[in-house]
Protein backbone atom coordinates (compact mmCIF):
# COMPACT_ATOMS: atom_id res chain seq x y z
CA UNK A 1 0.00 0.00 0.00
CA UNK A 2 1.57 3.22 -1.01
CA UNK A 3 0.61 6.08 1.84
CA UNK A 4 0.86 9.57 1.26
CA UNK A 5 2.86 11.82 3.46
CA UNK A 6 -0.04 12.82 5.16
CA UNK A 7 -1.41 9.74 5.55
CA UNK A 8 1.79 8.42 7.18
CA UNK A 9 1.90 11.58 9.46
CA UNK A 10 -1.86 11.59 10.57
CA UNK A 11 -1.85 7.80 11.21
CA UNK A 12 1.00 6.13 11.43
CA UNK A 13 3.74 8.61 13.09
CA UNK A 14 4.06 8.60 16.63
CA UNK A 15 2.12 6.04 17.56
CA UNK A 16 1.68 5.07 21.41
CA UNK A 17 0.08 1.68 21.64
CA UNK A 18 -0.82 -0.51 18.38
CA UNK A 19 -3.42 -3.35 18.73
CA UNK A 20 -3.69 -5.90 15.61
CA UNK A 21 -6.84 -7.20 14.75
CA UNK A 22 -10.18 -5.32 15.01
CA UNK A 23 -12.53 -7.99 17.24
CA UNK A 24 -13.62 -8.08 20.50
CA UNK A 25 -10.57 -8.57 22.00
CA UNK A 26 -9.09 -5.88 20.17
CA UNK A 27 -11.45 -3.16 20.38
CA UNK A 28 -12.28 -3.52 24.23
CA UNK A 29 -8.03 -3.59 24.79
CA UNK A 30 -8.12 -0.41 22.38
CA UNK A 31 -10.62 1.09 24.90
CA UNK A 32 -9.56 -0.01 28.07
CA UNK A 33 -6.58 2.00 26.59
CA UNK A 34 -7.97 4.85 26.00
CA UNK A 35 -9.93 5.30 29.25
CA UNK A 36 -6.40 4.63 30.79
CA UNK A 37 -3.97 6.60 28.75
CA UNK A 38 -6.95 9.54 27.44
CA UNK A 39 -3.94 11.32 24.99
CA UNK A 40 -2.94 8.13 23.58
CA UNK A 41 -2.51 7.50 20.11
CA UNK A 42 -4.14 4.36 19.62
CA UNK A 43 -3.75 2.33 16.24
CA UNK A 44 -6.30 -0.37 15.61
CA UNK A 45 -4.40 -2.52 12.65
CA UNK A 46 -7.31 -5.07 10.61
CA UNK A 47 -5.89 -7.47 7.79
CA UNK A 48 -9.63 -7.00 6.42
CA UNK A 49 -11.82 -4.53 5.08
CA UNK A 50 -14.29 -5.65 7.95
CA UNK A 51 -13.34 -7.79 10.61
CA UNK A 52 -12.37 -11.00 9.69
CA UNK A 53 -12.32 -13.33 12.83
CA UNK A 54 -15.53 -14.87 14.94
CA UNK A 55 -16.18 -11.66 16.58
CA UNK A 56 -18.74 -10.53 13.31
CA UNK A 57 -19.65 -13.88 12.66
CA UNK A 58 -20.57 -16.44 16.10
CA UNK A 59 -23.99 -16.88 17.26
CA UNK A 60 -24.01 -14.55 19.54
CA UNK A 61 -24.83 -15.62 22.51
CA UNK A 62 -24.15 -14.43 26.18
CA UNK A 63 -22.80 -17.91 27.41
CA UNK A 64 -20.09 -19.27 29.84
CA UNK A 65 -20.36 -22.44 29.37
CA UNK A 66 -22.78 -25.45 28.72
CA UNK A 67 -22.84 -28.18 31.22
CA UNK A 68 -20.82 -30.40 28.38
CA UNK A 69 -18.69 -28.06 27.71
CA UNK A 70 -17.75 -27.42 31.41
CA UNK A 71 -17.14 -31.26 32.10
CA UNK A 72 -14.39 -31.33 28.67
CA UNK A 73 -12.83 -28.20 30.50
CA UNK A 74 -12.56 -30.14 33.69
CA UNK A 75 -10.76 -33.10 31.63
CA UNK A 76 -8.48 -31.09 31.10
CA UNK A 77 -8.17 -28.39 33.80
CA UNK A 78 -8.22 -28.73 37.89
CA UNK A 79 -12.23 -27.87 39.53
CA UNK A 80 -10.15 -24.66 40.61
CA UNK A 81 -9.01 -23.65 37.01
CA UNK A 82 -12.19 -24.40 35.89
CA UNK A 83 -14.09 -22.34 38.37
CA UNK A 84 -11.81 -19.41 37.49
CA UNK A 85 -12.38 -19.48 33.97
CA UNK A 86 -16.63 -19.35 34.38
CA UNK A 87 -15.81 -16.04 36.73
CA UNK A 88 -13.26 -14.66 34.10
CA UNK A 89 -16.33 -15.53 31.53
CA UNK A 90 -19.10 -14.35 33.66
CA UNK A 91 -17.14 -11.24 34.81
CA UNK A 92 -16.02 -10.50 31.33
CA UNK A 93 -19.93 -10.77 30.36
CA UNK A 94 -20.66 -8.25 33.22
CA UNK A 95 -18.23 -6.11 31.54
CA UNK A 96 -19.33 -6.62 28.42
CA UNK A 97 -23.25 -5.08 28.96
CA UNK A 98 -21.56 -2.27 31.31
CA UNK A 99 -19.52 -1.01 28.36
CA UNK A 100 -22.09 -1.23 25.85
CA UNK A 101 -25.64 -1.65 27.43
CA UNK A 102 -28.05 -4.49 27.33
CA UNK A 103 -29.95 -2.33 24.72
CA UNK A 104 -27.77 -1.65 22.31
CA UNK A 105 -26.00 -5.23 22.25
CA UNK A 106 -30.33 -6.81 22.21
CA UNK A 107 -29.36 -8.61 25.46
CA UNK A 108 -31.92 -11.24 26.43
CA UNK A 109 -31.91 -13.38 29.37
CA UNK A 110 -33.61 -16.89 28.44
CA UNK A 111 -31.43 -18.95 30.58
CA UNK A 112 -29.47 -21.83 28.82
CA UNK A 113 -30.02 -25.03 27.28
CA UNK A 114 -28.24 -27.67 25.49
CA UNK A 115 -29.62 -30.05 23.12
CA UNK A 116 -28.28 -33.56 22.70
CA UNK A 117 -29.68 -35.90 20.10
CA UNK A 118 -30.80 -39.49 20.08
CA UNK A 119 -27.30 -41.19 19.90
CA UNK A 120 -26.06 -38.94 22.40
CA UNK A 121 -28.33 -40.35 25.15
CA UNK A 122 -24.85 -41.91 27.16
CA UNK A 123 -23.50 -38.19 27.27
CA UNK A 124 -26.95 -36.80 28.20
CA UNK A 125 -27.32 -39.07 31.32
CA UNK A 126 -23.29 -38.24 32.33
CA UNK A 127 -24.13 -34.51 31.83
CA UNK A 128 -27.32 -34.73 33.89
CA UNK A 129 -25.54 -36.60 36.65
CA UNK A 130 -23.19 -34.01 37.22
CA UNK A 131 -25.40 -30.69 36.83
CA UNK A 132 -25.65 -30.81 40.48
CA UNK A 133 -21.69 -30.72 41.52
CA UNK A 134 -21.48 -27.65 38.39
CA UNK A 135 -23.90 -25.72 39.84
C1 LIG B 1 -19.10 -20.07 14.52
C2 LIG B 1 -18.77 -19.44 15.86
C3 LIG B 1 -19.80 -19.19 16.75
C4 LIG B 1 -19.51 -18.64 18.00
N1 LIG B 1 -20.54 -18.36 18.86
C5 LIG B 1 -20.28 -17.74 20.03
C6 LIG B 1 -21.34 -17.36 20.90
O1 LIG B 1 -22.49 -17.57 20.62
N2 LIG B 1 -21.03 -16.74 22.07
C7 LIG B 1 -19.72 -16.47 22.42
O2 LIG B 1 -19.50 -15.90 23.50
N3 LIG B 1 -18.70 -16.80 21.61
C8 LIG B 1 -18.95 -17.41 20.42
N4 LIG B 1 -17.93 -17.73 19.59
C9 LIG B 1 -16.57 -17.39 20.03
C10 LIG B 1 -16.30 -15.89 19.85
O3 LIG B 1 -16.84 -15.41 18.64
C11 LIG B 1 -14.78 -15.67 19.87
O4 LIG B 1 -14.24 -16.21 21.07
C12 LIG B 1 -14.42 -14.20 19.81
O5 LIG B 1 -15.09 -13.54 18.74
C13 LIG B 1 -12.92 -14.06 19.64
O6 LIG B 1 -12.64 -12.70 19.55
P1 LIG B 1 -11.20 -12.21 19.18
O7 LIG B 1 -11.23 -10.71 19.13
O8 LIG B 1 -10.20 -12.87 20.05
O9 LIG B 1 -10.90 -12.82 17.73
P2 LIG B 1 -11.49 -12.43 16.30
O10 LIG B 1 -12.90 -11.95 16.35
O11 LIG B 1 -11.18 -13.59 15.43
O12 LIG B 1 -10.62 -11.17 15.89
C14 LIG B 1 -9.29 -11.26 15.48
C15 LIG B 1 -9.12 -10.18 14.42
O13 LIG B 1 -7.73 -10.06 14.14
C16 LIG B 1 -7.57 -9.90 12.76
N5 LIG B 1 -6.21 -10.30 12.46
C17 LIG B 1 -5.65 -11.52 12.63
N6 LIG B 1 -4.36 -11.48 12.26
C18 LIG B 1 -4.10 -10.22 11.86
C19 LIG B 1 -2.93 -9.56 11.37
N7 LIG B 1 -1.77 -10.22 11.23
N8 LIG B 1 -3.03 -8.26 11.06
C20 LIG B 1 -4.20 -7.57 11.22
N9 LIG B 1 -5.34 -8.15 11.67
C21 LIG B 1 -5.27 -9.45 11.99
C22 LIG B 1 -8.63 -10.80 12.15
O14 LIG B 1 -8.94 -10.44 10.83
C23 LIG B 1 -9.81 -10.57 13.11
O15 LIG B 1 -10.66 -9.51 12.69
C24 LIG B 1 -18.17 -18.31 18.35
C25 LIG B 1 -17.15 -18.55 17.43
C26 LIG B 1 -17.44 -19.09 16.20
C27 LIG B 1 -16.33 -19.34 15.22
Amino acid sequence: MNLSYWEQQSWFSKVNYCVIGSGIVGLNCALALRQKYPKAKILVLERGQLPQGASTKNAGFACYGSVSELLADLEHHTEEEVFNLVNQRYKGLQLLRNTLGDKAIDYQQYGGYEVFLNPDQKRFEECYQQMKRLN
